[in-house]
């Protein structure tokens, strides 16, 4: 089959790549769409380490496996991959399993190829009047879910989203929804002019004051940046919400993550909470109730056959996220 396959930092298509086959518990999927963006290009790039084929967000139909219910439908799936045995999974955190593996970023092949394994209690049946290009974002829209619910909404908070990537953009849409005070900072004016699509308020980052008068940041920007502007936004006793794996994960030196100084979070008593994955049966719902809308998202269609060009697409700065036809 073809694939995108990414070695020692670098990616190329592979026509003759060996189709996955089944392990046990597992169905093999015929993608028929793939999503590309930051964190495909990174994990690419070999940022965590990742050899084989990149891709985390798709959607496809079962093949092989399945089971009666499962077979031969349209579904979308989570990215995470648990054993179902360790301490955590028996404690009813799959997501945080020891032995943990994500579909195209840790330990398995992902969605940027003709074909893809996934464990059948990870697969979603897609309902028939959500198409492919709504689908492919149930995973993202799950994650941002899920920040929404760690952060627990009282009141009418003062909530700042940093980064227009889609992650932030999707934040956003479902933060401002709830009973809160919601602007999203970013970069780009092609993406903030979303936000005013949306009746979001929106700033460009740098237009902003420092006057830690926030009660909570969310985070998606990956970067270590985002979260040096995160602790100057950020009220006393606030909290700010890390949304996105950050891409230098490098520890430089005490209280200092990627250079980042770490000590306001000390001075402002600051909580500081990591969030991670999501339910995309969940995010699946919201789509279909089109309660979030993920279709302006989509900056550029490509083919699998447009290679490492997928990628190079994916990581330029003015794009949301690619979507692949295989
Ligand atoms: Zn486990």
């Amino acid at each position: 089959m073809r694939a995108l396959v990414a070695e020692r930092g670098a990616a190329r298509l592979e026509r003759r790549h060996p189709v996955p086959a089944a392990r046990e518990g597992e169905a093999i999927l015929r993608v028929t769409r793939a999503a590309a963006s930051r964190l495909e290009v990174e994990a690419a790039s070999g940022l965590f380490g990742f050899t084989g084929v990149p891709g985390c967000d798709g959607v496809g139909v079962v093949e092989t496996g399945g089971g009666r219910k499962l077979a031969g439908k349209r579904v979308v799936f989570s990215p995470v991959v648990s054993c179902g045995r360790c301490a955590l999974c028996t404690r009813g955190l799959p997501v945080h399993c020891r032995k943990r593996e994500v579909t195209g970023l840790l330990g398995r092949d992902g969605v940027l190829a003709e074909r893809v394994a996934v464990p059948t209690r990870n697969l979603v049946e897609v309902p028939e009047n959500v198409d492919d290009d709504r689908a492919v974002f149930a995973h993202a829209v799950g994650a941002a879910l899920q920040a929404s619910r760690q952060l627990r909404i009282e009141g009418k908070p003062y909530i700042t989203v940093l980064g227009d990537g889609h992650l932030g953009l999707i934040t956003v849409q479902i933060l401002a929804r709830l009973n809160a005070s919601v602007r999203l900072l970013g970069r780009f004016s092609e993406k903030l002019a979303l936000c005013e699509k949306w009746g979001v308020k929106h700033r460009h980052i740098d237009d902003v004051g420092r006057r830690a008068d926030q009660d909570i940041v969310v985070d998606c920007t990956g970067a270590p940046d985002g979260l040096e502007l995160a602790m100057r936004l950020v009220r006393p006793r606030g909290k700010i919400l890390l949304k996105s794996l950050m891409s230098q994960p490098t520890l430089q030196g005490a209280g200092a993550v990627g250079g980042v100084d770490l000590s306001p979070l000390v001075a402002s008593e600051v909580e500081l909470i990591g969030s991670f994955g999501g339910s995309v049966a969940d995010g699946l719902r919201l789509i279909e109730q089109g309660r979030v809308d993920v279709v302006s998202l989509i900056t550029r269609r490509m083919r699998l056959d447009d290679g490492p060009a997928i990628l190079r697409a994916a990581g330029s700065p003015e794009s949301i996220r690619v979507l692949v036809t295989p």
